[in-house]
C-alpha cells in the first residue's frame, strides 16, 4: 500500500463512491477521506427505486449503504449536498460550487450519470417525470395510484421495472417504445420477445414503434402524450425511462480521455495517473466484451468502486469482470451473465412458457452468455462454466436432465 498518501477525494457519493471510501478505510489508509455528493441522502443503492420503493414495501433508509453513523466511524469526511464544479489537476484540487476547494493526492471519479430527458415539447410539466433518485422515486410514488393511467415511455430496464411496478399498484400502463423490441440495447430478441409476452400478461399495453414527439396538458388536468402519428395517448402521469448520460464533464472539462464516459485501465486509472474513475460514468475495456464499455449495473458500481480504491492505494490488480445484470419484475427475476451478441449459438433449457429458462450463448464449444428467467441456480452454474471457459456441448445444456453441476 502507498502509506505516503495524505489525502483521497471521492467524487460522488452514490454506489461506487462508497465502497470506494469503504474500502479505503478497509485497506488501511489513515489520511483525510472526503467524500463529495450533491445529493441530500448518504450513499444509496438505486435498483429498490423502481421496485420495492416505488411500490411503498420498503423505507428510502433501507437503501442506504453508508449511514451517517458509519461515514462517522470510518472518519469519512462526507458532504452532502455539495456540488463539485471543477477539477483542477494543475493545483490537485476539486472545487466546489459553494467556492470551497478540497486538495486531493488521489482523486477517484464516481460521479454516475443522469437520466436522460426526452427532448419534446411539454416534457417540462409536472406530470411527466424521470426516474434516477431517491427524491424522484417519492415524487412519482403517490401518483402511481390504482386506475391512474400511466404512459411509460421507453421499453428499457427501468421503464419496464416502472410499468410493473405500476400495475402491482392497479394502474393502467401504457409502453411508449420507438424501437421494434424491448430492451433492444442491451438483450437478444429472445429476452425481448419473452419481456413482450411478460407484460402483455400482466395487462400492459405494449406500443413498439411509438415515437413520443409532445406532451400536453388537458383541460382536466390530465396530459396527452403525442405520438409521430399524430395520436394521443390520454395519461395521468408520463415516465420516461429512456437511458442514461455519464456524468463526465467535469472530467472532460480537466482534460482527462473521455469518450462516453471516462476512459479508464485495468487498474481504474484515467489518463491522469493520480486519478481513477469508476461506476457507471468509468469506461473500461472488459474482455467478456471484447470491447470498451460502461456497464451500468449493480455489480460494477460496486467492484469497480473497490477495485478504484484498491489501486489509489497502489496494490495491483486487473479489474474485468463477468458483466451480471439483474432485474425483477412481476415476482419474475431475470439475470444476464455476459453479453449475448447475435453471432453466438443459442441453446435453450426449459420454458419461457413456464415462466423459468435459460438461454446459453456460445461460441464454438464454450459457453460466452447466458441469460434466464426465474433460474437463479442454473444460471450460478452457467457463470461457473463461462468464467472457467469450460468446454461444453450445446445439447447438454439445453437437456434438462443434464445437471450443469456436472458440467
Ligand atoms: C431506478 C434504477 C433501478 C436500477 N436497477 C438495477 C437492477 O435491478 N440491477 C442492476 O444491476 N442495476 C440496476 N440499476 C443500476 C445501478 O443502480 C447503477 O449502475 C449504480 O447506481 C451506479 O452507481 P454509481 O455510483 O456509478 O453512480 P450513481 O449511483 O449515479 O452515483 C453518482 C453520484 O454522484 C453524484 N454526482 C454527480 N456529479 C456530481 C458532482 N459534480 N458533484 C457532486 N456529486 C455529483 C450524483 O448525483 C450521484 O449521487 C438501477 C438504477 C436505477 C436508477
Amino acid at each position: 500500500m502507498d502509506t505516503n498518501v495524505s489525502t483521497i477525494v471521492v467524487l460522488g457519493a452514490g454506489q461506487a463512491g462508497a465502497w470506494a471510501a469503504r474500502t479505503l478505510r478497509q485497506e488501511g489508509f489513515k489520511g483525510r477521506l472526503v467524500l463529495i455528493g450533491d445529493e441530500a441522502h448518504p450513499p444509496y443503492e438505486r435498483p429498490p427505486l423502481s421496485k420495492g420503493i416505488l411500490a411503498g414495501e420498503a423505507q428510502a433508509e433501507s437503501l442506504h449503504i453508508l449511514d451517517s453513523a458509519a461515514l462517522a466511524e470510518l472518519s469519512v469526511e462526507w458532504l452532502g449536498n455539495t456540488r463539485a464544479v471543477e477539477i483542477d489537476r494543475r493545483g490537485s484540487r476539486v472545487v466546489l460550487a459553494d467556492g470551497r476547494v478540497i486538495p486531493y493526492e488521489k482523486l477517484i471519479i464516481c460521479t454516475g450519470g443522469r437520466a436522460r430527458a426526452l427532448m419534446v415539447p411539454g416534457s417540462d410539466l409536472p406530470g411527466v417525470h424521470l426516474l434516477r433518485t431517491i427524491d424522484d422515486t417519492v415524487r412519482l410514488a403517490p401518483v402511481l395510484r390504482p386506475g391512474a393511467r400511466v404512459a411509460v415511455i421507453g421499453g428499457g430496464w427501468i421503464g419496464l421495472e416502472v410499468a410493473a411496478t405500476a400495475r402491482k399498484l392497479g394502474a393502467a400502463v401504457t409502453v411508449l417504445e420507438t424501437a421494434q423490441r424491448l430492451c433492444e440495447r442491451s438483450v437478444p430478441e429472445a429476452l425481448s420477445a419473452y419481456l413482450l409476452e411478460l407484460h402483455a400478461a400482466h395487462g400492459v399495453e405494449v406500443r413498439l414503434g411509438a415515437a413520443v414527439t409532445s406532451f400536453s396538458s388537458d383541460d382536466a388536468g390530465g396530459l396527452d402524450v403525442v405520438l409521430s402519428d399524430g395520436q394521443a395517448i390520454r395519461s395521468d402521469v408520463a415516465v420516461v425511462g429512456i437511458g442514461l448520460i455519464p456524468n463526465d464533464e467535469l472530467a472532460r472539462t480537466a482534460g482527462l480521455e473521455c469518450d462516453g464516459g471516462v476512459l479508464v485501465d485495468a487498474q481504474c486509472r484515467t489518463s491522469d495517473p493520480h486519478i481513477f474513475a469508476a461506476g457507471d460514468v468509468a469506461v473500461a475495456r472488459n474482455s467478456w466484451a471484447g470491447r470498451r464499455l460502461r456497464l451500468e449495473s449493480w455489480q460494477n458500481a460496486q467492484e469497480q468502486g473497490i477495485a478504484a480504491a484498491k489501486s489509489a492505494l497502489g496494490q495491483h490488480l486487473e479489474y474485468d469482470p463477468l458483466p451480471w445484470f439483474w432485474s425483477d419484475q412481476y415476482g419474475t427475476n431475470l439475470q444476464i451473465y455476459g453479453i449475448p451478441m447475435p453471432a453466438h449459438q443459442m441453446v435453450m433449457r426449459g420454458n419461457p412458457a413456464a415462466g423459468s429458462f435459460v438461454c446459453f450463448y456460445l461460441e464454438g464449444d464454450r459457453l460466452i452468455a447466458a441469460l434466464g428467467s426465474n433460474a437463479a441456480r442454473d444460471l450460478r452454474f452457467a457463470k461457473r462454466l463461462i468464467e472457467r471457459r469450460t468446454q461444453v456441448r450445446g445439447e447438454d445444456l439445453a437437456n434438462p436432465e443434464v445437471a450443469l453441476a456436472k458440467l
